[in-house]
């Protein structure tokens, strides 16, 4: 496989699979790509005194902003990042939680 198609990012879930099945049973490398946001149509969470996340008591919702892997902050000792971490917007600060996705799927060899 070229370093052209390990680039390349399956665009539907079709291509997806497709692309995660040629490396059944075998190691693989992939990249993670990582996405949050901030959903305006559900009340945000935000984090209590006891550092848990809890659904804002006052039933705000988020502001609406995405996040990317650029955007999502690491933990500085690991240097992996945040699982969660709060709204960067100054007028929000909700709680927000990350999620990974595999992509560009490539031999575990290159
Ligand atoms: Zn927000």
């Amino acid at each position: 496989m070229t370093t052209a198609s390990r680039k390349s990012k399956p665009k539907t879930p079709a291509a997806y699979i497709k692309a995660i099945n040629q490396y059944a049973g075998r190691e693989f490398a992939a990249d993670i790509e990582w996405s949050s946001s901030c959903n305006p149509n559900a009340t945000r969470y935000i984090t209590n005194e006891n550092g848990a996340s809890i659904e804002d008591p006052t039933g705000a919702p988020g502001c609406g902003n995405r996040y990317y892997s650029r955007d999502i902050p690491r933990d500085p000792t690991t240097g992996a990042k945040l699982e969660r971490f709060i709204c960067p917007n100054p007028n929000c600060g909700a709680s927000l939680r990350s999620f990974g996705n595999l992509t560009r799927f490539g031999p575990a060899s290159e």
